[in-house]
């Protein structure tokens, strides 16, 4: 526990090699690049007020039911999985494996954040229509307040980025800043 414990956390969404190198097995494009520095300067703010940091990470089986949907990506083990380098976690922080978009779908994120009594959450990372906009989805769903910051949340297909910060801010009610 850290010293000084705030309600609010920042989460960061799937900022791994596989969807951020340009290289990686299902690249955002340099649309995924772009917000690396923005991500970092998130971090490091909600880090510097004390707020816990929480990496919600695809760590998917080497025959994960997605993979019928989507080109097999963060297998678990692999350097594609990995959070990048630019915002490797910190002591103290909290990193979470999930096997589907939502962060709190079939993980223990929802139990951790009652633990530590957080209630607030920010979101940044990818991409903007799948992975932050399920879990802002249940986030809200559970009764969290949820921002979303829109210089560090991205996706390969801006038309849908563009809806889904929309529809999170109309539909599902977070503070889309
Ligand atoms: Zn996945």
């Amino acid at each position: 526990m850290k010293e000084k414990q705030t309600k609010r956390a920042l989460i960061v969404v799937d900022m791994l090699n596989d969807f951020i190198a340009p290289d990686g097995a299902l690249s955002c494009g340099p649309a995924g690049e772009a917000i690396v520095p923005a991500c970092a300067a998130h971090v490091a703010a909600h880090r510097e007020a004390g707020d816990t940091v929480i990496y919600v990470c695809d760590r998917h089986r080497p025959d994960d039911a997605e993979f019928r949907m989507f080109p097999p990506h963060c297998i678990a083990g692999t350097p594609g999985a990995e959070i990048i380098a630019e915002l490797a976690p910190a002591a103290g922080d909290i990193v979470i494996s999930k096997r589907r978009y939502s962060g709190f779908f079939g993980t223990g994120l929802d139990l951790d954040l009652r633990e530590l009594g957080i209630t607030e959450l920010f979101l940044v990372g990818v991409c903007t229509n799948i992975c932050v906009q399920y879990t802002a989805a249940d986030a809200r769903n559970r009764g969290y307040e949820v921002h979303v910051y829109r210089d560090a949340v991205a996706s390969f297909d801006e038309a849908a980025h563009t809806m889904a910060l929309s529809q999170m801010e109309s539909v599902l009610g977070c503070t889309v800043e």
